[in-house]
């Protein structure tokens, strides 16, 4: 449709004999209206085939636990399957990239977190805009943080471990999920706070990195409640805090940081779905609604809640809403990385 399109006037008004121009512009128009009707077509029967959600992040890790678990309910209610592809690497930058490329026929869609917020302040050179190649399917849910210290860490409150801290400098690691992921940005307003500079481990997900705290071969990590509340219930790591500026249902006992001297430390990591920029309105208001049932889906609700994690209210699962809360989030974190001095690449 996109080549007969433009070419069909000249097709009809072409010189010659009258019944080879007419000849060709009927054939041009027929051309012209079956494509489009195909596209149509296709756009009403959406899906008829498996859709892809991308993850930025190794699977296990806190952004591939809320894909897997709506990717089912959006599946049943869309009548065919959502595949996930963890497509890693650079903060959520590089599956960020993947989609701005990808075909705009709603096949392709993509889960990511505030790190859409954040990167185009910590990467001079970003292979796509957030404002410009995406639409926008509807915000998520927003996930609490935990500042956690492999199990046998020498310090026993948030004051030892500061004190910590300031002894031991860069011989202490802190792992996160690489540049512009949560956890980075988490960890590196840590130690702008607290005033330390730590030897940071980039890992492809805090899947990984938290599979290297458990065995010890990293000392701390800023992660996600969807990862981290089990883990620290089973006491298989130590907790210093809530990255929350109030205290969390599912963790009452672990105060927050802001409580504990870290005056007014809040990260809450919102998470957004988006399509290719171009992706057809009709398509994308099949994903909004899909996406909404998602979330309306008791276990869903249930398990999330069970993490600490917020589900946005139902009138946030929209494109409009998705979009100005990332004007917004984009406004928020230029000038907070700035000031924190924290630069990426
Ligand atoms: N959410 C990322 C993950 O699932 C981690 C991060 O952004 O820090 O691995």
């Amino acid at each position: 449709m996109a080549f007969v399109a433009p070419v069909l006037p000249s097709l009809c008004s072409a010189r010659g004999p009258l019944v080879r121009r007419a000849v060709r512009c009927l054939a041009a128009g027929l051309g012209l209206a079956l494509a489009t009707s195909g596209t149509a077509l296709a756009q009403a029967n959406f899906p008829e085939r498996a859709v892809t959600m991308l993850v930025p992040f190794a699977a296990g890790g806190p952004t591939d636990v809320v894909a897997r678990m709506i990717a089912v309910p959006m599946g049943k209610a869309l009548g065919q399957t959502v595949l996930i592809e963890n497509a890693v690497g650079a903060g959520g930058t590089i599956a960020a990239a993947k989609t701005a490329r990808a075909q705009p026929n709603g096949y392709t869609i993509f889960l990511h977190h505030m790190g859409m917020s954040t990167a185009p302040y910590l990467y001079k050179k970003l292979q796509f805009d957030p404002l410009k190649d995406f639409e926008y399917i509807g915000q998520v849910v927003d996930v609490p943080m935990t500042l956690l210290a492999r199990k046998d860490f020498p310090a026993a409150s948030f004051a030892e471990l500061q004190s910590y801290l300031k002894a031991q400098g860069n011989k202490v690691s802190l792992a996160n999920a690489g540049l512009g992921a949560v956890s980075h940005l988490c960890g590196l307003l840590f130690m702008s706070q607290v005033g330390v500079d730590l030897t940071t481990v980039p890992f492809s997900g805090t899947g990984p990195a938290m599979n290297a705290l458990l065995g010890g071969q990293v000392d701390l990590l800023c992660d996600q409640t969807t990862q981290t509340v089990p883990l620290i219930k089973d006491a298989r790591v130590k907790v210093f805090g809530v990255t929350t500026l109030h205290r969390l249902s599912a963790l009452p006992n672990v105060p927050t940081l802001d409580e504990q001297g870290l005056k007014g430390f809040e990260v809450k990591v919102w998470h957004g779905m988006y399509a290719p920029k171009g992706t057809p309105a009709p398509v994308l208001d099949k994903l909004s609604a899909a996406l909404r049932v998602a979330l309306q889906d008791p276990v869903v609700k249930q398990r999330l809640a069970d993490l600490s994690s917020d589900i946005v209210p139902m009138d946030k699962v929209n494109a409009a809403s998705l979009r100005a809360h990332l004007e917004s989030e984009l406004a928020k974190w230029g000038p907070v990385i700035k000031k924190a001095g924290i630069y990426a690449d």
